[in-house]
């Protein structure tokens, strides 16, 4: 099979909906597998992320006040479609290492 079986078949899959795609700081995309929409954390300074917890993901999006984003919709003519959140930092140094 050729890489660009490959990356036709990734964007495919991507367009229906079962994995994710995410442009990475290189330019290039990463592929993330969750068929669920959720949050990621990006390492600073590296291509390196991790899945955020899908709970507390959830929580997050679900406390963006739908008033502001109706009101981004009038202010600027547009139709919200998603909304995605990425956290971005680093490993806190007292943190376990707990790669993903
Ligand atoms: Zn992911």
């Amino acid at each position: 099979m050729s890489l660009a079986t490959v990356y036709n078949t990734l964007d495919l899959f991507s367009s229906a909906g079962l994995i994710l795609r995410i442009p990475s700081k290189s330019g290039s995309f990463r592929y993330c597998g969750g068929q669920r929409s959720h949050m990621h954390f990006q390492f600073q300074g590296s291509d390196q992320m991790m899945d955020v917890p899908a709970d507390l993901g959830e929580k997050i999006m679900e406390s963006i006040p739908a008033s502001i984003l109706s009101e981004i919709e009038d202010r600027m003519g547009v139709r919200i479609d998603s909304v995605d959140v990425q956290l971005k930092g680093a490993r806190a140094e007292s943190a376990p290492s707990t790669d993903s």
